[in-house]
């Protein structure tokens, strides 16, 4: 029989619709917007489409946007210096740096001078290192996203095999910590599995995959994982987004992984507009952290990781 879609486009729009709805209420509040601000420096098309992306789904649920175009010989210091600025400016509450940056600005000393409590990417060390702990800010969009996807379809991963491909700082190693967390912002039954990172460098590779209830392909590396390294009704979120002459296709063979998985991202449609979703879920976090009296860190949540 073949495998469900999991469909992102379609969680994603029930999702916005809930987020209007609590953006409504913030404006009702306090009388302002959530306001997103975007760095996008340079001229890479993909970057100003994604940039594009956001702007327009910012407008879908009521929270302002603000686009701030850097030429693309920008150095670290330029772009440096317009962070602070965004970061002192009491208007804006989420911070987003479209990556990548041009090569001679340098990301990572970018990304670490955003306030933390504006860094709705959840790239910040602060951060992370709250994710880490267990007890997040703001969790980072894509892997947010994939949580939010498996449990609107019932698919719980506490208990569940789950191998990731590919270790990246967006991606692949905020999704692995916190699938293996004691709890989530979700419930237990969205954490508490036994996950296997996978990289590069990883022999065997399809070994380890064949094993895991849930494979979460983020790698970019098209149609990568075929039918022999996916176990069968294994849950199969593809992550990656590559473009193969005039299409767009992801890390799993998306035809093959149909025949043998029990659920299947497609590519695009899939992780893709969750990503997007899940910004703006931040923003409003951001702007109502801000709007506390002592907007201090969560930590209520803390456990031990027993
Ligand atoms: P990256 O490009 O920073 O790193 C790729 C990772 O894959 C590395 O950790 C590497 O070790 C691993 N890898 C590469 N080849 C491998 C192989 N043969 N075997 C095992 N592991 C291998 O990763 P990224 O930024 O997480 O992006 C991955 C993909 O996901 C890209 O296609 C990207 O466009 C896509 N992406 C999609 C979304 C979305 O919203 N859908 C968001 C972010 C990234």
């Amino acid at each position: 029989m073949a495998a469900e879609i999991l469909d992102g486009k379609g969680i994603s729009k029930q999702i916005q619709s809930e987020t209007k709805t609590k953006v409504a209420q913030f404006v009702t509040q306090f009388g302002i917007k959530p306001v997103l601000a975007a760095v996008l420096v340079g001229d890479d098309p993909a970057s100003h489409v994604y940039v594009r992306n956001k702007e327009r789904a910012c407008a879908r649920v009521g929270i302002e946007s603000q686009l701030h175009r850097m030429s693309s010989s920008s150095s670290t210091d330029d772009v440096l210096a317009r962070v602070m600025q965004l970061n002192d400016d009491p208007i804006v509450n989420g911070i987003l740096v479209q990556l990548p940056l041009p090569d001679q600005a340098d990301a990572r000393v970018v990304l670490d001078a955003i306030d933390p409590l504006k860094d709705v990417d959840a790239f910040h060390p602060h951060n992370v290192g709250l994710i880490s702990q267990g007890r997040p800010r703001f969790l980072p969009c894509t892997p947010h996203g994939i949580v939010q996807m498996l449990k609107r379809y019932g698919i719980q991963t506490a208990g569940k095999q789950v191998c990731v491909i590919g270790r990246s700082d967006i991606v692949g190693k905020p999704m692995a910590m916190m699938l293996a967390q004691r709890d989530s912002e979700l419930g237990p039954e969205l954490a508490n599995a036994t996950v296997t990172l996978c990289h590069s460098r990883t022999t065997d590779l399809a070994r380890t995959t064949v094993q895991a209830d849930i494979l979460i392909a983020a790698m970019g590396r098209p149609n990568f994982v075929t039918c022999e390294m996916i176990k069968p009704g294994a849950v199969v979120v593809d992550v990656g987004i590559n473009r193969v002459g005039d299409r767009l296709v992801g890390d799993v063979d998306f035809d093959a992984a149909m025949t043998i998985a029990s659920y299947v991202t497609p590519v695009p449609g899939g992780v893709g507009p969750l990503t997007v979703t899940m910004l703006l879920e931040n923003t409003l976090m951001a702007a109502k952290l801000q709007r506390m009296e002592s907007p201090s860190i969560r930590t209520s949540r803390i456990q031990p990781n027993a």
